[in-house]
């Protein structure tokens, strides 16, 4: 023990004796290491996944590996074509495996799937380790600290949190690493996922040649994304641990900005350099350790002579939000991430879409689900609505503020089209989609669950001009409106015709097959649509159901 104090003291102060006696745990010696990473059938055929995500996922791979190799030239990022619930039993005997680690996830689809590799790996006779580390506590212990309750609030977060101790600190990085073992694969490997192929559109002939489980070459090597029949991706931001990094230290070299940081201050309409940090992408990929940002954070705060922001809307605050959601769906399992069956969301009879939730789904072809599709490819004739949504489709991110503004016009504040359709979109086209974070803000702004004052609406021409009078934001991702003067670039539909014909800009239909030059009417007269929805929302928070409701699950609410 004097060993082990003294050893605490060195590295950290901070870290706690269950930090301490888990890196101990870790300090395994093994004979043979192999950096794995496995293609789960569950993300890469079930899930949207749009071209971008895809680029930045495999940056990361490429990355990884390299800095694997520079720690042990024999060795790098094994990459594994099949699913781990049906991979590891086999690897644990062809491989002579002893030791299984890997990162806690309380994804509630994820926590299915471990539980089955876990008891593989008890009936091989394999250890399983198991470290949490993608939350700033682990989120399971947040719960219980939380009285066995979601996490449904920040200041809950902040009481719960410190009762597990202080944020850990994250272990340092390894200077070598095992050569990895053998790596036979004369075992019969399964057949490629026939589950909905919803990627479909973007593959090619070369698919089949990926079905082997180490690629075509056999070399377990990380794919391209020409090999996936991918297109090219259109996003400007790049994955891989070596971008993350330099990434933190030149937001944090800007001590006064990271101590002052106030969320509600930064400009939605920024673009090169965005206003935040744009960090999101890599936590997510885990190629940036949420613990690393929070003490980075942390670092500048004590050297800073000023006055620093605060929770909720410093930088810490926005990390003690991401660490809410996941309490929250930690708590909830698989009922989190839907209105049915969900007790902490509220039931909404939105207007049914295809696409949405069960609860109101109806046929495509209405139309609701014209205007969800209008919404989806930025062509709702609201510019500051079409420019973000175009800023999602080829870069992947946009702003926080930008994700309020569009997820508020496609529910309570417009379309009335349920959340479940925009995450759905979003969870496709975001490179930082985070199941836990996504489906929690979709609830907060239909003020479904976290949020709940729905009279707060946001304007699709009032809150973009707020922010940039002169519209270089929409110019930038509309360019059908790049010449229009700045006292219609919010509302081209009002602009006389001299000011249209000046900007070469026609403004007719509803942008399917438009030609150049045209841009499309509104999809509604805003005033009006708000009004319904203000009355909507209040009708339904009169009645009050929530997901779980049995007159909701069996749909006698209607008439209610
Ligand atoms: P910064 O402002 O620099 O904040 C630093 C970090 O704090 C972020 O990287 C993020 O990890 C965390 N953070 C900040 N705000 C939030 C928040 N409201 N909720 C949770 N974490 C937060 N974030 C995701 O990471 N993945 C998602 O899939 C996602 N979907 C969203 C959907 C909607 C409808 C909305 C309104 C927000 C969503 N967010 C999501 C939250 C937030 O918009 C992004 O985390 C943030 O814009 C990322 O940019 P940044 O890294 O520059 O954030």
């Amino acid at each position: 023990w004097e060993e082990v104090d003294r050893d605490r003291a060195t590295t950290s102060q901070l870290l706690t004796e269950q930090d301490y006696l888990d890196n101990l745990a870790l300090d395994l010696h093994p004979e043979a290491f192999w950096p794995i990473w496995t293609w789960d059938p569950h993300y890469v055929y079930r899930a949207r996944v749009g071209v971008n995500r895809w680029q930045f996922l495999i940056d990361c791979q490429n990355d990884l590996s390299k800095s694997i190799t520079k720690l042990n030239p024999n060795s790098k990022l094994f990459l594994m074509r099949e699913a781990p619930q049906t991979l590891f039993p086999k690897l644990f005997k062809a491989w002579k495996i002893t030791h299984l680690v890997f990162e806690k996830d309380t994804d509630a689809y994820a926590r299915d799937r471990d539980a089955v590799v876990m008891e593989a790996a008890k009936e091989a006779g394999v250890e399983v380790i198991v470290r949490s580390g993608r939350t700033l506590w682990d989120s399971d212990e947040l719960v219980k600290k939380n009285g066995g309750k979601p996490t449904m609030t920040i200041s809950q977060v902040q009481t719960a949190g410190p009762k597990i101790g202080p944020v850990p600190k994250p272990i340092p990085t390894p200077t070598s690493i095992p050569d990895p073992g053998e790596t036979a694969l004369d075992f019969e490997q399964e057949a490629p996922e026939q589950a909905p192929d919803v990627n479909e559109k973007y593959r090619n002939e070369k698919e089949k040649s990926y079905s082997k489980i180490a690629g075509p070459n056999n070399d377990f090597a990380v794919p391209t994304l020409s090999e996936l029949g991918f297109p090219p991706a259109t996003t400007p931001h790049r994955g891989g641990e070596t971008v993350a990094l330099q990434s933190l230290s030149q937001t944090m070299s800007n001590t006064k900005y990271t101590a002052t940081f106030q969320k509600p201050k930064t400009a939605p309409t920024d673009f090169s350099p965005q206003s935040t940090t744009l960090l999101s992408p890599h936590l997510h990929f885990g190629t940036l350790s949420v613990r690393q940002f929070y003490w980075a954070v942390q670092d500048v705060l004590s050297e800073y002579k000023g006055k620093a922001s605060e929770p909720p809307t410093s930088l810490i605050g926005q990390l003690l939000f991401r660490d809410m959601y996941f309490g929250a769906q930690a708590a909830l399992g698989h009922s989190f991430s839907h209105a049915a069956g969900n007790p902490k969301c509220r039931f909404i009879p939105w207007h049914p879409t295809s696409d949405s939730s069960t609860l109101t789904s109806s046929g495509p072809g209405s139309e609701a689900e014209a205007m969800l599709h209008r919404w989806t490819h930025g062509l709702t004739g609201f510019p500051w609505i079409d420019a973000l949504m175009r800023q999602l489709r080829q870069e992947g991110w946009i702003h926080h503020l930008g994700r309020h503004a569009v997820a508020c016009f496609l529910t309570r504040g417009g379309c009335y089209i349920s959340w479940e359709a925009g995450a759905a979109v979003f969870a496709e086209l975001l490179i930082d989609h985070e199941e836990a974070c996504n489906i929690g803000n979709w609830q907060w702004l239909s003020c479904t669950a976290f949020f709940s004052q729905y009279y707060r609406c946001y304007s699709p021409i009032a809150f973009g001009k707020g922010w940039d009078k002169s519209g270089a934001f929409v110019r930038r991702y509309v360019p059908e409106l790049k010449d229009m003067g700045d006292k219609w670039i919010y509302e081209p539909w009002k602009a006389p015709i001299a000011d249209l014909k000046k900007a070469g800009v026609r403004i007719e239909g509803d942008g399917e097959g438009r030609g150049e030059g045209v841009y499309p009417k509104p999809m509604f007269d805003f005033p009006e649509r708000r009004d319904f929805c203000l009355k909507q929302m209040k009708e339904a928070y009169t009645v009050g159901l929530y997901g779980d409701d049995p007159r909701v699950l069996d749909g006698s609410w209607e008439g209610l």
